[in-house]
Formats: C-alpha cells, structure tokens, sequence
C-alpha cells in the first residue's frame, strides 16, 4: 500500500503543483483539508530554510505522518531581498497576491530592466512522524520583473515574473513548462530520491 505523504500547505495553487510535481510517484499525498485539526503554523522564521523545517515538523508530530513542509517566495536583490520570506503578505494581508504585485511594480517601477532581476527561492523540508526533520532541498529560478502583467496561469507573482530565454512569463507558460524550469521543480527533483529510499523502500 502507497505510504501517505501529507503536504504542510493551505495554499491551493501552490499544493496543486506540488501534485503536479511529484504525482507520478507511489505515494498517497494528502493536503491539509483532509486534516481540519492540523496546526496553524506561524511562518515566522527569518529565512526559507527555517519555514519550512518548521512547517514540516509540527505539521508532522501533530498528524503522526510524514510530512512535506514548503516554504518559497519572490527575492528581489535591488530591494535588499525583498519581499523574501514576506513573499505572501508583502502588501499586509495574507495572500494577497494582487495587493503583493501592486506594491512590488510600485517599488520597482522607477526601476530599469537591469535592476528588476529576481528570483524565486522554493525550500522543502520532510519530517517524519516523529517529528524529525530528515531532509532539506532547495531550488532557484531566476527570471526578471516585469511593469505590465502577462498571463494568467501560475500564482502569486508569476504574471510580472518573465523567464527570458522564452520571452514569457510564468503567467503565459504551460504548468509543463513551468514544471520544468521552476524553484520548486528544482527543489523536489533533489527530493524525489530521498523519498524513494526512506518512504517507498520498505
Ligand atoms: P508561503 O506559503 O509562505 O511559502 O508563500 C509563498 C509566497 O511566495 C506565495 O504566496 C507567492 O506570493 C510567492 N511564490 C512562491 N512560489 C511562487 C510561484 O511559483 N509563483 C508565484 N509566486 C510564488
């Protein structure tokens, strides 16, 4: 029977691609709506590593299963790294991505392209039922902001988000593409081995 890994995520977009990603794996995964009484996880850690570590692990003790924490977000070096690990309530309300997009085009329009660089960050921490953090992955996606939204697919910042060897933002590129090229793609193709010796091996 496929061993039960749950996703330590409220946030839909974000759990369909972890899906997406790791769907074709024997694994029977599980988001938190199939958990009501799954804790609340503060996200207040300085960096994405301790997020995600956190998200994992008292997600995991909680639930007694293996547990996938993931956090991710929008780092912009000529804004000093913002909005960084503040990616999802940059504007003030949780989830706001077009309060978000609003603040970060105003930030950056007296800008040039050149200094609108940025990059997605994805970290993913798995816990056990114990608990125990026994794996952390990251990955990056670098890309450039830009001041007039593209397309609607993907979430969050992907519509100013311009990958430039395909002249499109993640807002017009097909989850295929996506998948290919993204932070978080990047992060859980570093964990799908770990996955398979310590959960499908036995
Ligand atoms: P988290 O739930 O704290 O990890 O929030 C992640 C936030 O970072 C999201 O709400 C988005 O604002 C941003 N973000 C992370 N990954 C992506 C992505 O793939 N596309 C667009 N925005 C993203």
């Amino acid at each position: 029977m496929a061993r039960v890994l749950v996703l330590a995520t409220r946030n839909a977009k974000k759990r369909r691609e972890i899906e997406e990603i790791l769907g074709d794996l024997d694994l029977e995964l599980r988001d938190l709506s199939q958990f009501p009484d799954a804790p609340e996880v503060a996200e207040d850690g300085v960096t994405f590593e301790a997020n995600a570590r956190k998200k994992a692990a008292v997600t995991a003790l909680a639930l007694r299963e293996w547990t996938l924490g993931e956090d991710s977000g929008l780092v912009v070096p000529a804004l000093s790294g913002r909005p960084g690990v503040h990616s999802a309530r940059y504007a003030g309300k949780q989830g706001d991505d077009a309060a978000n997009n609003a603040r970060l085009i105003a930030e950056l329009a007296p800008l040039p392209a050149d200094r609108r660089a940025a990059f997605y960050v994805c970290t993913a921490a798995l816990a056990d039922p114990h608990g125990q953090v026994r794996a952390v992955v990251d990955g990056r996606c670098h890309g450039v902001i830009i001041l007039e939204k593209r397309g609607a697919a993907g979430f969050g910042y992907d519509p100013y988000f311009l990958i430039l060897e395909y002249h499109k933002t993640f807002g017009e590129l097909s989850p295929h593409v996506k998948h290919a090229l993204s932070h978080r793609a990047r992060a859980l193709a570093k964990l799908r081995p770990i996955l398979r010796s310590l959960l499908m091996a036995s």
